[in-house]
């Protein structure tokens, strides 16, 4: 078979067998599907041998791009030695050391300070690193005898996964509204989303408004409430929408004064993203509960965790007959080749200094986010540190959106594509999130393709 003709079945197969996520399938089928068969460095090639720089990190999670020696090492070595053992009445030597490891790495920033995160929880994926979390706080209250504290805040424009413990959180309405009926209670506080405000203000001169109606849920309902959630700086998946600075330090002083436990989702600001190992770091906060995920093997292997303080680790000792075990495991916890991914992440980080060589990466993007905001159908650039998102508007002067069915955000991607650049947009919103080792040359490569789509598809119009 030649392989022009064994690329076409591989087209028909997929798109006989493959239901793909977050998918219209119809439209899916009448397009040519892009199929990866190789990747390298931030580029990914298809199955036609064209390359696409990888402007998201596949989905944000290969921080290091594609093909990473040190990982690739990693993993083969661990292969030589085991690929699977449960963490269900067993543990592994990859899981011990990444937990030594990864307490060490969070608490580097601010040591031995009284609420540390201390205790690692192992899952394997961000929806289910959530879930722990969520199951993890609630049941925290009843160990200490406090039964009514059993409902959760969380943002506007909050996404957490798509589990329904997750999605009942999650305040994106385009993904989230049709399984309403489904979802257990929640309070929703408002997005500090600045660019289109809420409560109808303007930054600095709301004096952080949203935190005050975020005290008014606490005061009203502090009895009840469990847990906020909150992804640290930036709502990503709810369109890169960054919370002016303090707020997050301002949660977590509410949280504190009204008994709330703070979990802080960290799944995609983790790992360097922000330009700080975590988000959290930026305001100085240290959450109860942090859920990490996506980066931490680089994008090799899922892997979750779920770390907690020592005292709520310890409101779950007692007696076997006591029941106040965490009743909550998958299969894959804890799997030795995904740690051993995540360990050798971590040694590159040290190594490469991969923190202090985001810097200047950061001040191109930020550079080319401001000149761009001069673009006629830009509305709002926003980052933190190597994640970003354009706002596209049909109106800039009133803001006035894309209908989100004219898929502006996709139309501006599959110009990109067309041009070597791989992105995947969140509606009207432009996301770039490129591997942090990204040469500056090929940054300034996907910004040029980027800038260059969005002026020729808005031009259009
Ligand atoms: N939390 C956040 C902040 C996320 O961005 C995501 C995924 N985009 C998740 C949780 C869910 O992670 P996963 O897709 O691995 O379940």
């Amino acid at each position: 078979m030649s392989i022009i003709d064994e690329n076409r079945r591989l087209e028909d197969i997929d798109r006989k067998f493959i239901w793909h996520p977050f998918t219209q399938m119809k439209d899916w089928l009448e397009e040519k599907p892009i199929i990866i068969s190789e990747g390298r460095d931030c580029f990914i090639k298809d199955i036609y041998g064209k390359w696409y720089l990888d402007g998201v990190s596949s989905l944000w999670v290969n921080i290091f791009g594609h093909r990473k020696k040190e990982i690739d090492d990693a993993i083969k070595e661990q292969l030589d030695k085991i690929s699977h053992s449960t963490l269900l009445g067993l543990s592994n030597v990859p899981a011990i050391k990444l937990a030594e490891k990864i307490i060490q790495v969070v608490n580097s920033p601010i040591t031995h300070h009284p609420s540390s995160l201390t205790k690692v929880f192992y899952s394997d994926n961000g929806s289910t690193s959530v879930e722990v979390a969520l199951k993890m706080a609630f049941q925290y209250w009843k160990h200490k005898g406090i039964n009514e504290k059993n409902v959760f805040v969380s943002l506007k424009n909050a996404y957490h996964g798509d589990t329904i413990g997750a999605v009942s959180v999650g305040g994106v309405d385009i993904f989230h509204e049709a399984f309403g009926p489904l979802l257990f209670k929640t309070f929703k506080a408002p997005s500090p989303y600045c660019y289109r405000c809420d409560l109808g203000k303007e930054h600095p001169d709301c004096k952080t408004a949203c935190l005050d109606k975020l005290e008014e849920l606490f005061r009203e309902h502090s009895e009840e409430i469990a847990g906020f959630i909150i992804e640290p700086l930036i709502q990503a998946a709810g369109g890169m929408i960054t919370s002016p600075p303090g707020y997050l330090a301002g949660a977590k002083e509410l949280c504190s004064k009204y008994g709330i436990l703070m979990i802080a989702d960290e799944v995609a600001t983790g790992f360097g993203r922000t330009g700080k190992m975590f988000a959290c770091e930026h305001e100085n906060v240290i959450p109860d509960i942090m859920c990490l995920s996506k980066g931490i093997t680089g994008g090799y292997m899922p892997l979750a965790l779920t770390l907690a303080t020592e005292d709520i680790y310890n409101a779950f000792l007692g007696e076997f007959r006591d029941l106040k075990t965490f009743f909550h495991g998958h299969s894959y916890t804890g799997n030795p080749l995904a740690c051993a991914a995540a360990l050798a992440c971590l040694e590159i980080f040290e190594k490469e200094k991969v923190l202090e060589g985001l810097k200047n990466k950061i001040e191109i993007l930020e550079e080319w986010l401001n000149e761009n905001l001069n673009l006629r159908n830009v509305g709002d650039v926003r980052n933190a540190g190597l994640m970003a998102g354009v706002e596209l508007v049909r109106d800039k002067n009133t803001k006035e959106p894309y209908d989100w069915k004219e898929k502006m955000g996709w139309r501006v991607a599959y110009h990109a594509r067309d041009n070597g650049v791989f992105i995947r947009p969140l509606g009207n919103v432009i996301v770039i999130m490129p591997p942090l080792n990204i040469s500056e040359q090929n940054l300034r490569r996907l910004l040029t393709v980027i800038k260059d789509s969005i002026i020729e598809i808005t031009g259009r119009l």
